[in-house]
């Protein structure tokens, strides 16, 4: 098969297909190549691969065929010219971020973060003499005022976590663009197959394959996809010294959730929305925020830039801390963790675990209250699940 016929590929079929290595034993599943190294013919042909005058693999830390897959695959869902896969989101999100900048640069991102991405920009990169500024992403004009000579790079993530804002990628990459500055976009929330950054005008987008793609709660991954000029010239090298290079074994298990990726999200996001309209009318919910419905505080932003809600749902519940620990003790079905994507329903209580960290402050400019749950709906029977919110909403 032509790698052109490939390029009109819609996703289902993309997820199914695209990148396959097959080897000469014809295998129908995608082989896992659990190898650290590679054998030459020759002491010749050594030589001329670490040249690069012949193509090939050298050392799994570099590259590995079944990593390969899972990257060539991500790049024709996502429409990159190119990619690195990673052992984590966050070695992903980490790479994405430190790689392009020096000493002296600075990061514009918004405050609406992931726990551990705010780390990497507030905490870690001003130890290497990156600035970074904080700020609410949801306002344009925030963006342009905090903008400064040596701002370098634009980092988000929409919808947010745990709050489910949307920070406008096509806005805020115009102006990124027109102070010459680069866009990160952290895209798991959204998946690759609601959201689009490429084409809203992000140079780059990550992910946290541990989430929607692996979707099973089985492995860590993650992937960085942007242009090939900008990854040849600033994670190619890293990536070799480095290695947060990911085991062939994840790439192959990612590989395998890639084929049902469209099939859970879609399922997931249809249970979602139906959930996220039961919770909005029952009266222990102070406030439901779910992308996708109209009182979403941007729904028309949703619905100019994704092509769906989401699998996740924010719960505001009456009664602060107390009633959202009964709430959570009184699921049966819905597990307690704070991971999210997967095909089991999950539920957080984002105030004492994922954002503990953050000062009281910080987490009511979030949104994050004592009554705020996160719910990470699964492949479970959406009535099983209505039901068991409804008995467990009894019990809070
Ligand atoms: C989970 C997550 C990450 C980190 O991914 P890991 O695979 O856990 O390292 C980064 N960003 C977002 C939005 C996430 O949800």
């Amino acid at each position: 098969m032509s790698r052109d016929s490939e390029r009109n590929w819609k996703p289902a079929t993309s997820l199914v297909h695209g990148g396959t290595l097959r080897s000469e034993h014809g295998e129908t599943s995608e082989a896992i190549y659990l190898t650290q190294g590679y054998v030459y013919d020759s002491a010749e042909a050594a030589e001329a691969r670490f040249k690069g005058e012949t193509q090939g693999f050298i050392y799994s830390r570099y590259a590995n065929p079944t990593v390969d897959m899972f990257e060539k695959r991500m790049c024709a869902l996502e429409g990159a010219e190119d990619a690195r896969a990673t052992a984590s989101g966050m070695a992903a999100v980490t790479a994405a971020i430190l790689c392009g900048l020096r000493a002296g640069d600075h990061i514009l991102a918004a405050r609406a973060l992931f726990g551990s991405c705010r780390w990497v920009v507030e905490t870690l990169a001003p130890k290497y003499g990156i600035e970074a500024t904080l700020i609410d992403g949801t306002d344009i004009a925030n963006w342009e005022k905090a903008v400064r000579p040596n701002t370098k790079l634009f980092f988000f993530e929409s919808p947010t976590n745990p709050t489910l804002e949307v920070i406008d990628i096509a806005a805020v990459s115009a102006l990124a663009r027109s102070v010459g500055a680069r866009v990160v976009v952290d895209n798991v929330f959204a998946t690759p197959l609601q959201q689009k950054p490429l084409e809203l005008g992000a140079h780059t987008v990550v992910y946290s394959a541990t989430k929607h793609i692996d979707g099973q709660g089985r492995c860590l991954g993650g992937i960085v996809l942007s242009d090939k000029k900008w990854i040849d010239e600033n994670l190619h090298d890293y990536f070799r010294h480095t290695g947060p290079s990911l085991s062939p074994f994840n790439a192959w298990t990612l590989l395998k959730g890639l084929e049902t990726l469209p099939l859970r999200v879609r399922q997931q996001t249809e249970s979602a929305g139906r959930i996220a309209d039961f919770l909005a009318d029952h009266p222990k919910v102070a406030r439901v925020i779910y992308p996708g419905r109209a009182d979403h505080p941007q729904a028309s932003l949703v619905a100019r830039q994704m092509t769906g809600g989401s699998t996740l749902i924010c719960i505001e519940l009456k009664g602060g801390k107390q009633a959202a620990f009964a709430f959570e003790n009184a699921l049966g079905i819905v597990l307690i963790s704070n991971n999210l994507g997967d095909a089991k329903s999950l539920i957080t209580h984002p105030a004492t675990t994922t954002h503990k960290n953050l000062t009281d402050q910080a987490r009511a400019e979030l949104g994050i209250g004592p009554g705020t749950v996160r719910l990470s709906v699964g492949l479970e029977d959406a009535g099983d699940l209505i039901d068991d919110l409804d008995q467990a909403l009894k019990a809070a």
